[in-house]
Order: structure tokens, then C-alpha cells, then sequence
């Protein structure tokens, strides 16, 4: 009999809240603190909300058989006050266990793991180092949700999202893995406008979606529809040669970029407007202030908020990440000690107030849940949905498979890879070591 750790890698259960971290890794160790993460932050985004009203029972039993193997004494959840029917219904699920709750205000970014920690241990993760190392693992409601699942057995095969913005019928629902993005938004009853783009997963740290085609994973937590025209499209449509120009010419140093980076005021050494110094210099001078960016969570306030010249530090940081990789440096090495800023609190910014200068106000919809039967005609599953080595397929073209079997595994003797399972039942018409394609029968 598979323990639940097992079960969680044969179920392949990820990080759902965006990294995509092979759950049962995180489960092997020892902690203190077991914290869910349901202070859901990304503007529009409703999906772990909606997860909570609806699914309490599965994410409470799910917290608990996760407790178990890593022997936690302390199981919290964090989730946002002014979502009370989320705080009611996993009170009223957590009766027979000792389940804390914390409430967090309305700002940006209250779901960012660091911050969660911070808030509810009082302890600051190392710089560059993760919350193991304060006695703490994190997971995303939705991934607790999963861990149930897989205690009964049940692959992760469904992806829990919010489809919302220029659509017909926001909502909130599962839906398999691999349907392709073009066949979720008909499931919101398509766009309402026909010049239009989709935002994944989120404004501030999500991406904007090249092709419609491209298939949702267990990572997707949301698909925003905007017109083209929206100010934030334009600036995500930007090319990185033009965002380099305009900032190594526009940016004054003013620092609020830095002045306002969560993380910074977290205490961290990240200061994204010396990084913007290193746009002005060749790549062997730019190394010094490249390494400002090492502690870029890339949340998006310094870019989407904080810059009065709308520049792009956070593209800065990133394409300095990039540059030190490039000359080996992976790791932090600056002091790992860290205190936070006494201004943290001052500084927060508040969602109504992000949400309006995001132009975002008039998109605001309940998008409440939906159950669905939906499958559509084709699924592509991505085999490297996951941090780490990409799964290995382990079945043919031609074949025929059932919802749920096991269609790649997770590669044996490496640190980090995860399973994946058939989202549909159909014939397999195409597998490559990218990914797998099923058309439903
Ligand atoms: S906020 Fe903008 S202008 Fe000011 S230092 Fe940062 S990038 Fe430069
Ligand atoms: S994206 Fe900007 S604000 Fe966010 S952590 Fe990085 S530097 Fe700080």
C-alpha cells in the first residue's frame, strides 16, 4: 500500500500556484509549519476563492494527510478577509482539526510565498533561500485539493481556473489538461470583442498568450481577455530591444521601483533601479549591478506600478538573472541574513489602487464556479509543465487510453520530474518528447 507521499508522485501533483514545484519532493522533509496559500492576489483571478467556498472538505483533508509525513505542528491557511464565504466554509470544514486561520488585507502580493511565511511564522526566509530553511513549506490551495485527490487515488487531470475579462460568461471551473486556450475561452462563451488578447495566469506575473492553440497545464490559474488595445497589452507587446532603449534613455534613477518592491521591503538586497544602470553598460561592467536583480520574484509592482516613466525594471531584472546564468552565476551569494523594512507596512499596495491604474477596474466580474462536463475534442499534454527534467512518455501513436492512465512517468533517479495522466479518454495521435496528444474518441 502506497503511502501518501508515493501517492502524490504517482498522481503527479505540482505546485498549482504557479512555479509547478513536484510536490512530493517538498514532502520528504521534516517541519514545523504546514501553511495553504489562499490569499489569491492577481487582479481578477478568483480561482482559489472559488476553490475554497466550493471544495472546503477536499483542501482541509488534504492539509491534513499532508501534515502527517512531515510530522507539522502548526497547519495554517491564509486567505484574504473580504473573501468571508472562503473563511466561513474552511472554518466550517476544519472542525475536527487544528486549522489556524490567518486573514490578510486586500494588497498585492499577500499570496507571495515569502510574504506568507513572514506573516504567519514571523520568520524571514534566507535571502536566495527557500521556506524549508524557517521550518515551513507552503503549497497553493488548489495543490492540497490535489493531495486529497491522490489519497483516493485520482491523477491530477483537471486544472481549476478563473476565464474571465472580455468574455461572454466569466466563470470560474475545472477543465482538462492540454485543452487548448482557444477552446476554454468558447467555454466562457467566447470573446466579446474580436480584436482581442489573453493574459495567462495573471496581469502582474502572468504572460500574454502567443497562440491560441497553446494548451492550458496544471499550472493555469486563469485566462484574462483584454482588447488589444488595452495599455497593458501594448506594454506586454513590447520587444526587449525596445524596452531597453526607452529605459536606458528614460530612467532618472528615482528609485521608487525600489522604494516599492515587496521584496525589498521584505529586507531583501533587490534593487531594480541600479539594475536599470546596467541598460547603459557592456555586458563586463554591467556584471556589478546586474547582481541587484538576484532577488527578483518578479512580481510585477515595479514595472506595472511603481515607475512613474512606465519603464520595464522588471524585464531589467530578469534579462540580468539571464546574463549571470550566462556567466555561471546560479546561486546568491550576498548575505543570507535578512530584516524587514520598517516602512513594509506603509508601503503595501492596495488592490483597488493597483486595479485602477491597471485600467482593470471595469473588468472586474464574480466569476463564480461552474460545474462542467466539458471535454474537448483534442488534449496536448506538455511533459514539462513541472521544475525539472521533463516526464518520459510510456505510451504510443495509435494507442488507445482511458481518462486517468498514465500516459508519461516521472523520470526514476533525478531530484525533480512528475507523472502526467490522460485528461480524456481517446486515440493517441501524436507523441513527442515535448508533449502528448490526444484526440477524444
Ligand atoms: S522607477 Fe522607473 S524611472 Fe525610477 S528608477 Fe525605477 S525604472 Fe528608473
Ligand atoms: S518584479 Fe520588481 S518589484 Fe517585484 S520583486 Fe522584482 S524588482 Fe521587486
Amino acid at each position: 500500500m502506497p503511502d501518501i507521499v508515493e501517492k502524490i508522485k504517482n498522481a503527479g501533483v505540482i505546485g498549482a500556484g504557479g512555479a509547478g514545484f513536484p510536490t512530493h519532493v517538498k514532502y520528504k522533509s521534516q517541519t514545523r509549519w504546514l501553511l495553504a496559500n489562499g490569499a489569491e492576489c492577481e487582479p481578477l483571478m478568483h480561482k482559489d476563492r472559488e476553490l475554497m467556498v466550493n471544495f472546503a472538505p477536499e483542501i482541509v483533508n488534504g492539509i491534513a494527510l499532508a501534515a502527517a509525513p512531515v510530522a507539522a505542528k502548526e497547519l495554517w491557511i491564509g486567505i484574504k478577509s473580504k473573501n468571508s464565504g472562503a473563511i466561513q466554509a474552511i472554518r466550517d470544514a476544519a472542525k475536527n482539526i487544528d486549522l489556524k486561520i490567518r486573514e490578510f488585507g486586500d494588497f498585492y502580493p499577500a499570496g507571495d510565498e515569502y510574504e506568507l511565511v513572514y506573516e504567519i511564522t514571523g520568520k524571514l526566509v534566507p535571502a536566495g533561500g527557500i521556506p524549508l530553511q524557517v521550518d515551513s513549506i507552503v503549497n497553493n490551495v488548489e495543490t492540497f485539493y490535489n493531495i486529497y485527490q491522490a489519497h483516493q487515488n485520482k491523477p491530477v487531470i483537471n486544472t481549476f481556473l478563473t476565464i474571465t475579462g472580455k468574455v461572454k460568461q466569466p466563470v470560474t471551473l475545472f477543465l482538462p489538461i492540454g485543452t487548448s486556450v482557444r477552446h476554454a475561452l468558447e467555454v466562457a462563451g467566447g470573446s466579446l470583442i474580436d480584436d482581442f488578447a489573453v493574459m495567462n495566469s495573471g496581469i502582474l506575473m502572468g504572460k500574454l498568450i502567443k497562440d491560441l492553440d497553446q494548451p492550458i497545464g496544471k499550472t493555469t490559474g486563469g485566462l484574462i481577455v483584454l482588447p488589444k488595445e488595452h495599455r497593458l497589452i501594448q506594454r506586454y507587446s513590447m520587444t526587449k530591444s525596445q524596452m531597453n532603449k526607452i529605459g536606458h534613455s528614460a530612467c532618472d534613477q528615482c528609485s521608487y521601483c525600489t522604494e516599492l518592491c515587496p521584496r525589498y521591503l521584505l529586507g531583501y538586497d533587490i534593487q531594480p533601479h541600479k539594475v536599470m544602470r546596467s541598460l547603459g553598460f557592456t555586458l563586463t561592467s554591467k556584471e556589478m549591478w546586474n547582481r541587484y536583480a538576484q532577488l527578483c520574484c518578479q512580481c510585477g509592482i515595479c514595472t506595472l506600478y511603481a515607475c512613474p516613466e512606465d519603464l520595464y525594471p522588471r524585464e531589467a531584472c530578469v534579462q540580468s538573472i539571464d546574463n549571470l546564468k550566462e556567466i555561471g552565476v546560479t546561486k546568491w551569494e550576498g548575505p543570507t541574513e535578512v530584516k524587514a523594512h520598517p516602512m513594509k507596512n506603509e508601503r503595501r499596495v492596495p488592490m483597488k489602487l493597483l486595479n485602477n491604474k491597471l485600467g482593470l477596474t471595469p473588468y472586474e466580474a464574480g466569476a463564480h464556479y461552474k460545474e462542467t462536463a466539458y471535454e474537448p475534442p483534442y488534449v496536448r499534454i506538455l511533459l514539462d509543465q513541472h521544475i525539472g527534467v521533463p516526464a518520459r512518455p510510456v505510451v504510443q501513436e495509435k494507442q488507445t487510453v482511458e481518462k486517468g492512465r498514465l500516459i508519461a512517468e516521472a523520470v526514476p533517479d533525478t531530484p525533480l520530474s512528475a507523472a502526467y495522466h490522460a485528461s480524456i479518454s481517446g486515440h493517441v495521435t501524436r507523441v513527442t518528447p515535448e508533449g502528448i496528444t490526444i484526440e477524444r474518441i
